[in-house]
């Protein structure tokens, strides 16, 4: 879904309210992903909140079996409107962490990119099919061994001295 900047400008208090339903490139879902985006425009910037809620299909990093996760993601992403660009920043900070996506010539937002980043910077590292999973008999060979490794052996015995008390 692209969302066009002048629509944005021309909506009824330069808010356009839009909702998604479908699919994302490149990513399994059991089901739709189903997105509410409300696009404003606030002077040389469009801020979109919204939230998106998907089935995403991940694999456990201990068993390597395939599971869905549920997620219900709150989005707030700010895009600097390419026209009031004067060419120099590619992202200006407002204030501690917020950023501003410099759309630069592009006269429409993607928002199929939008909500495949959204979910992507929020999948779990590591993913974990159950609480109680228990893994792999091969893999929990394999990390077993890796533990015993007696390169490893010397971080056991390093003290860590405490400041203070
Ligand atoms: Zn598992």
């Amino acid at each position: 879904m692209k969302v066009s900047v002048d629509d944005i400008k021309n909506s009824p208090n330069q808010t356009l309210k839009t909702s998604f339903n479908g699919n994302i490139k490149d990513l399994e879902t059991d089901g739709p992903v189903v997105a509410e985006l409300i696009f404003k425009c606030l002077g040389q910037c469009i801020n979109v909140k919204g939230q998106i809620v998907a089935n995403v299909k991940l694999t456990c990093d201990r068993c390597l079996k395939e599971f869905y996760q549920k997620f219900e993601l709150p989005v707030d992403e700010t895009y600097m409107s390419g026209a009031f660009n004067d060419g120099e920043n590619k992202e200006i900070e407002l204030k501690d962490g917020d950023f501003v996506i410099d759309l630069y010539d592009e006269t429409e937002i993607d928002a199929d990119d939008l909500i495949y980043q959204t979910l992507i910077l929020n999948l779990p590292n590591p993913s974990v099919c159950d609480i109680n999973c228990k893994g792999d008999a091969e893999m929990e060979k394999y990390l077993k061994k890796e533990v015993s490794d007696p390169r490893l052996e010397i971080f056991k015995n390093i003290n860590i001295r405490k400041e203070g008390k």
